[in-house]
């Protein structure tokens, strides 16, 4: 059945051709019933400086090259600060300071004294959250509602909890010893970048391991001021180490020989790039790569509920998250209420300035990220999908894309199967649970899904023959640092969070054994 045909109000969908696609930057037709006062955070708290240098041994050292890379305000385009470029003499460096500090300092400590330190950092992270927070949303351009509630908050709980574990390890492997592995080679996206930190660090810290960090190109800020935290928390030089730079910065991480586990979260494609490159090393390797999550409403839920689940799910960090519900399916019997509801719904979505705190939908990452979803978007239109974009006046500057969704979707559409990374929804239906659980599964990803039924046994039943790694239900994008996250298939392997996180970062018996 097409999709689209269902709902009652075609007309103010666009219509699939090129055209018909607004430009970006340009007012589409007026939305608000009423505005708001603007809200903005101060920025005035804090200082960004004009130059992050490299945290290699404890100390912030000048890259070799004498190269610094500007990073920028996305919702502006203006200049923060200049960042270092490591090159592979100064990851040699970082690599050289964190294998010293695990052979003569870190792998020696008594457990209970790393505990020590990595609940110091979850303190440090507290105190200095709005700072962070403000940072975060100044170069990722998430809304500061995100950054302050979520991404800062979640990195301060993942040091806790894993400070927690440090020395209670032999619980993790019942009946097996354990052991660190020795340095950890760690590789950042752009999308949550404190956040992802945090991921990395603090359980590879717990574990005994000392660690250097690539946080992404356009979003090093955070990093560098979690350097500032590390250094404050007196944790002993060397342990660990962050690198800023591009892609060659991240694979001479990955490649160094002294390295002996890589940690990445970012594409599918750079993911199989450094698995390739691994093969063969003998180095542990665990890949948290992209999603294409299905997102299914079965005729018995709770609308209302499951709309802000639809919210979270997609326009939420404007949708650049590997979990992200890009996929929904709505049973046939209610799509027509969906739709509206949802049109409804995206219609008071506040796009705009990331750090007022009205803002729900902030800028998009980078100019690249944002010509990667206006390529998929036209290629969705081409394809013959219908496109609705809240109608909303984005600004001038800076790198802006509307929430929308797609009707009429069809699942061999590229925007049903690619990841968009971006405010873009592509809305199928189905007739029976077992269709849903079919057409979820018809992806190259497994990394996240979400159901919405009252029936418990129905719960039971899609989420056992979904294949994704983390299935909400009756909920979406849930997190906390006592759950484990990662995926199957093309969405990578090994788990972060929980015990299951501490596993990748330690060597057990058995694993010795074989
Ligand atoms: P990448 O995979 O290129 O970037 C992730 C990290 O890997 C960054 O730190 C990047 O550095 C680094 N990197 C890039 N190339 C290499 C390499 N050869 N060896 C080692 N490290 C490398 O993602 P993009 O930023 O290009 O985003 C592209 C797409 O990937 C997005 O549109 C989205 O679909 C997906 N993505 C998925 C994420 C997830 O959470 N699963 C996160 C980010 C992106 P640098 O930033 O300097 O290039």
């Amino acid at each position: 059945m097409g999709d689209g045909a269902q709902d009652g109000r075609p007309t103010n969908f666009q219509k699939p051709c090129l055209h018909n696609y607004a430009p970006l930057n340009k007012m589409t037709t007026p939305s608000r019933e009423w505005d708001y006062a603007p809200a903005p955070e101060a920025t005035d708290h804090f200082r960004i400086r004009g130059r992050y240098d490299l945290f290699i041994g404890g100390r912030f050292v000048e890259p070799r090259s004498g190269r610094y890379r500007r990073t920028i305000n996305p919702a502006n385009e203006k200049v923060l600060s200049r960042v270092a470029e490591a090159a592979e003499g100064d990851v040699d460096r970082a690599v050289r300071a964190a294998r010293r500090a695990y052979e003569r300092i870190w792998s020696r400590m008594p457990a209970r004294e790393r505990a020590k330190y990595i609940y110091r950092i979850a303190r440090l992270i507290q105190e200095r959250s709005r700072e962070l927070a403000v940072i975060e949303t100044m170069n990722g351009g998430k809304p500061i509602r995100e950054s302050r509630d979520v991404d800062v908050p979640l990195a301060a709980a993942h040091f806790f909890y894993y400070a927690g574990w440090a020395d209670k390890l032999k619980f993790a492997v019942p009946a097996r010893g354990v052991r660190p592995l020795g340095v950890a080679a760690q590789v950042i996206p752009w999308n949550f970048p404190l956040l992802m930190a945090a991921w990395k660090l603090a359980p590879a810290l717990a574990c005994g391991n000392t660690c250097v960090l690539k946080p992404a190109e356009t979003t090093p800020l955070t990093a560098m001021h979690l350097a500032q935290i590390i250094q404050e928390a007196d944790l002993p030089p060397g342990v660990v180490n962050i690198v800023t730079g591009d892609g060659r910065t991240g694979a001479a991480l990955a490649r160094h020989p002294s390295v002996d586990k890589v940690a990445f979260t970012g594409s599918t494609e750079v993911g199989k790039l450094i698995q390739r490159m691994l093969a063969g090393t003998g180095k542990r390797l665990t890949l948290e790569l992209g999603g294409k999550a299905a997102h299914i409403i079965c005729d018995d839920a709770p609308l209302d509920q499951a709309m802000e689940g639809v919210i979270a799910g997609i326009y939420s960090n404007q949708g650049h998250v590997c979990c992200a519900g890009s996929r929904l399916f709505v049973q046939e019997g209610i799509y027509p209420l969906v739709i509206r509801k949802l049109r409804d719904r995206i219609r008071t979505l506040r796009v705009g300035d990331p750090l007022d705190k009205n803002t729900d939908v902030g800028a998009i990452n980078s100019r690249a990220q944002l010509e990667r979803i206006e390529e998929l978007v036209a290629s969705g239109v081409s394809e013959g999908a219908r496109l609705y974009r809240q109608p909303c006046r984005l600004p001038r500057k800076g790198f802006w894309f509307p929430p929308s969704f797609f009707t009429g979707v069809s699942s061999t559409h590229r925007i049903a199967q690619e990841e968009i990374f971006g405010p873009v929804l592509s809305i199928m239906t189905f007739r029976s649970p077992e269709e849903a659980i079919e057409r979820a599964n018809n992806t190259p990803y497994g990394l996240s899904a979400g159901v919405w039924t009252e029936k418990g046994a129905r719960i039971f039943k899609i989420a056992s023959k979904v294949r994704a790694g983390v299935i909400w239900a009756n909920t979406y994008n849930k997190f906390d640092p006592s759950s484990p996250f990662g995926g199957y298939k093309e969405s990578g392997f090994g788990r972060e969070g929980g015990v299951a996180g501490l596993l990748p970062y330690l060597l057990t018996t058995q694993v010795d054994r074989l």
